[in-house]
């Protein structure tokens, strides 16, 4: 048997930290939505802030991608209602 398929990969959002332009030492965090590609800011503004522009910009550089590797989970897990209940919440 492959050793890799007993590894589940999930690939995150892509992030993007931006230091603030008016707080020293402070950060914000751009990611997009995995679905929709949509950028959303962790900082208070609610409409389209400079943090998201500047990324939508390419002035950020690359993103971080945050990969998480978990083993596959057991056959008597997958095969119970809870089992797939829990799967399909975490896999979303
Ligand atoms: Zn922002």
């Amino acid at each position: 048997m492959n050793p890799q398929a007993a590894i589940k990969s999930t690939i995150g959002p892509l992030r993007w930290t931006v230091p603030s332009a008016t707080t020293k030492g402070v950060t914000y965090e751009v990611a997009a939505d995995t679905v929709t590609g949509e950028l959303v800011c962790s900082c208070l503004a609610r409409r389209v802030c400079w943090h998201i522009k500047s990324v939508a910009a390419g002035a950020i550089g690359k993103p971080r991608v945050r990969i998480t590797q978990r083993p596959a989970r057991p056959l008597t897990v997958q095969t119970s209602a809870a089992g797939r209940e829990l799967m399909a919440m975490l896999d979303v």
